[in-house]
């Protein structure tokens, strides 16, 4: 049985890796060779050899995926999670041309006054048989194939013409709505992105400062001197950059002092803590005393109780965001509910 005999197996997996890891020399250059290993085993899942070496395979990708040097056993919900990858993969190059892309927005409150501010754009895709996915399901994908190049450009395009209608249509009290766009990682490697963003400012007839770019922690780990250009290049146009699920990563200062970061975005897992008087909750005042002390703007995501808002708003925090106003809705239900009716003023 599987259950039993999988760590023997692990052991032999990891026997094979430590002697194919000893150093082999080539000439005078010394080279090493890591394995990815995928195990199945006949009379578990299946009998038949040939979907035995098809389930190893899998198992075989699998160990790739998760950084390679690794064994993986083949099972069910395995098999599961690749045939879902690859359907996600295959639907995700349609998607675009296809329309199934949809934005959907979320306020973002101010907490002196109750108003509306601006909104941050979230991507969804709504697919023709699973539903309406989150960028968890996809975004990954978009990645490693590169797609999300030109669905982070269409999300940037579409997000600045909508934001144009709403700026036109509610002016002049929403005349300085502002949105926000989520850049990932492959976005911010591309020396044509301060260009992209100019034109679709550009194409709309918006200033640069209705729009705010978010980046996370993450994505500036290992960043090369190209990258503090490129953002330099954005910031200097007038797009304010933001620094997403700040807590959760390194939370370097020094990212704080090397990029032109002027908003902070707090995870959502302090103000979650909001009320224990724990660790997090002190370390959430923390932050908003630093984050002030650096004339950073202070925005607070998850914020899902009237006490978390009232906590926030008390500690100076600027904006706020979460389900307590509302969970991100598609653009015609967010005009309905916060820009038809004005009801923050
Ligand atoms: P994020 O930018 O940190 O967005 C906040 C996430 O928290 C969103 O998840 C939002 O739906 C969720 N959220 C908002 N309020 C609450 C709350 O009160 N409680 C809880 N528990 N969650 C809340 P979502 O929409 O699934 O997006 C996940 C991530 O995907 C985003 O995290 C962002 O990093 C990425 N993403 C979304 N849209 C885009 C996009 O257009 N481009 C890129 N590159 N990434 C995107
Ligand atoms: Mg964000
Ligand atoms: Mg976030």
């Amino acid at each position: 049985r599987m259950d039993t005999h999988a760590p023997a197996w692990f052991d032999l997996a990891d026997r094979i890796n430590a002697t194919l890891r000893e150093p082999i020399f080539i000439g005078a250059t010394e080279q090493t060779i890591t394995t990815s290993i995928g195990i199945a085993v006949l009379g578990n899942t299946t009998d038949n050899a040939a979907d035995l070496l098809k389930y190893a395979d899998l198992a075989m990708y699998q160990a790739k995926l998760d950084g390679r040097n690794k064994s993986r056993f083949y099972s069910v919900s395995l098999q599961e999670a690749v045939q879902f990858r690859s359907l996600i993969k295959n639907d995700l190059q349609r998607a675009l041309e296809k329309n199934e892309l949809k934005i959907y927005y979320q306020p973002q409150i101010r907490s002196v006054d109750g108003g509306l501010r601006g909104m941050e754009a979230l991507l969804r895709w709504h697919h023709p048989r699973l539903g309406v996915l989150s960028p968890a399901a996809f975004l990954p994908i978009a990645e490693e194939t590169g797609l999300i190049v030109d669905i982070g450009a269409w999300v940037l395009q579409e997000g600045c013409r909508q934001l144009k209608v709403w700026r036109e249509r509610y002016a002049p009290y929403l005349a300085e709505l502002i949105l926000a766009i989520n850049l990932s990682a492959v976005q911010m490697k591309q020396e044509k992105l301060p260009r992209t963003v100019k034109a679709a400012l550009a194409e709309h007839g918006l200033s640069a400062g209705c729009l705010e770019l978010e980046i996370t922690e993450s994505m500036l780990i290992g960043v090369t001197n190209t990258t503090v250009s490129l953002l330099s290049e954005i910031s200097a146009q007038g797009v304010a950059m933001s620094l997403d699920d700040f807590g959760t990563g390194y939370s370097s200062l020094d990212y704080l002092k090397l990029f032109p970061i002027s908003i902070l975005k707090i995870d959502k897992g302090f103000v979650s803590a909001v009320g224990e008087g724990g660790k997090s909750e002190k370390l959430f005042v923390a932050i908003i005393a630093f984050a002030k002390a650096l004339n950073m703007q202070i925005v607070v995501e998850g914020v899902e109780t009237q006490a978390q808002a009232e906590f926030c708003t008390q500690q100076g925090c600027d904006l706020l965001q979460g389900y307590f106003y509302s969970k991100p809705i598609p653009a015609q239900e967010f005009e309905a509910a916060f820009l038809a009716r004005r009801p923050h003023g």
